[in-house]
This record gives C-alpha cells, structure tokens and sequence, in this order.
C-alpha cells in the first residue's frame, strides 16, 4: 500500500466527550499519520461529522436542509484537524465539492492527486456534497477517484463484529470478512450505498479502533488486530 485514505468518525474524533473534539485525540491521529507521511506514504483524510450533526439528528426541519449542516460540520472537523496536523509539521490541503470561499478549494483529482504527490495530506470535506449520502460513501468515492490502494476505516470500536457489543456481550470480532458477507448480513459496518461502492470499484477496507495506540501505523505496517474487509 502506498496511497491510502483514512476515514476518520466524527464519534472518534470526540474521544470520550462524544460530542466536539478531543484534541489529545487529534494529536494523536497527527503524530501517527506523520510516522507514515515521513515514511513515504500517501495520506487522503475524510472525517466525519457526527461529532456534530448528523442529518437524521433532527425530525423536525427538512432532511435536505439537515444534510447540509452534517457537510458543513465535516468540513468544521477538518480544518480543526488540518490545523493539528499542521501544527506537527505536515503540509495540508482541504479540498470541497463546493466553494467555500477561502477555506478550502475546490475538489477535482487531478488537483487531489497533485498535493499527495507533493507531499501534502489531503482532506476531503463536505462529504459528495449531496444529501442523502454519508460521509462513509463520500470517503469511498472519493477513495476511488485518487485511485487509493485500500480504505482505512478508524472507527470508535475495534472492527465488525456479527452483532452489537454494546448490546451483546458475546458478539464476536471478524479478523476477515467479505464486503459481499457484510451486505448478506447487513452488518453495516459502512452504508450500504458505500458497501456497494466498494464492491463494484474493488475497494478493500481495513477497519479498526482508533482508541487502540498507535493503531494507523500499526495497519500500515503489518501489525493489524482489526478486521480485513476483503472484495
Ligand atoms: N452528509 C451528507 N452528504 C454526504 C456526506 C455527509 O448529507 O455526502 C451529511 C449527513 O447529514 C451526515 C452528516 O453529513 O449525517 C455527517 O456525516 P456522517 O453521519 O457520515 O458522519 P460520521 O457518522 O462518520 O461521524
């Protein structure tokens, strides 16, 4: 793997307080993905924006509407972890599906592909820029179009389990699973929308707890305790 993209939830980017950021959290994430940007690799970040919002937060106002305060409140979530990142020493850039003045510029690959070639870690913000979609989706298109050798899914739990921890003590951890498997068992693990995306573009997943130390270097380099989710 050279060129990877790394799904980070909003719910993660949380820690403990489940809502906001966590910046010992964050710190942490840029300490990590530094370890990798110096050894080489390239990184694309998407984060999500549950920390926040979620579209389906709220029954009240249109769910159009809704959707575009979750995108709006991912592209808050990444210039926060932009800015660490930057802060530990690494070149950024953010890019959104739509204009958003000064803060960001706007997403096509070539210029995508261009920033991770110059050595710079690339966040995609404001998910597709459509409603009705996730960030998961958002993260596996965008994940497709840079042509990325896998998708890195840091998740608040440890990898896909057959049923709810929270809910059952005795769920147990996948170490592989196909995204086929998956979609059978409605495991939703990522979306559905995205599930099928990485079927069809054969877009093999890793997804694990970023709680764990040192878990993204630890992925990149062979010392994987997640689950593999195979296409
Ligand atoms: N969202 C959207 N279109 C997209 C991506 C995200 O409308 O392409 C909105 C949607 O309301 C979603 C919110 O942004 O609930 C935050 O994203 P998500 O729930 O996927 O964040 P996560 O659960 O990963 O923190």
């Amino acid at each position: 793997m050279k060129r990877v993209l790394l799904k980070l939830s909003g719910e993660a980017l949380a820690g403990d307080k489940k809502t906001g950021f966590d910046e010992a959290t964050c710190l942490g994430v840029a300490g990590q993905v530094k370890q990798l940007v110096d050894k080489g690799f390239q990184i694309a970040v998407v984060t999500g924006g549950g920390n926040f919002w979620r579209g389906r937060t709220s029954e009240t106002i249109d769910r159009v509407k809704a959707d575009q305060i979750g995108m709006l409140a991912t592209v808050m979530n990444c210039i926060y972890v932009a800015d660490i990142f930057r802060h530990v020493g690494m070149k950024t850039e953010i890019f959104t599906p739509f204009v958003c003045g000064a803060f960001t510029s706007l997403f096509s690959k070539d210029a995508a592909v261009k920033a991770l070639e110059e050595g710079k870690v690339i966040f995609f913000a404001g998910g597709t820029g459509h409603p009705y979609f996730s960030t998961d989706t958002g993260a596996v298109l965008r994940a497709i179009e840079i042509e990325a050798d896998a998708m890195l899914l840091a998740k608040a739990i440890d990898g896909i389990y057959d049923s709810d921890p929270k809910v059952n003590p005795d769920a147990k951890k996948f170490d592989e699973i196909s995204i086929q498997e998956i979609i059978d068992r409605k495991l939703m693990a990522v979306d559905l929308t995205a599930s099928i995306m990485c079927l069809e573009n054969k877009m093999p997943m890793l997804v694990f707890g970023l709680n764990e130390e040192n878990s993204i270097v630890n992925t990149m380099s062979g010392h994987f305790t997640g689950t593999k989710v195979t296409v």
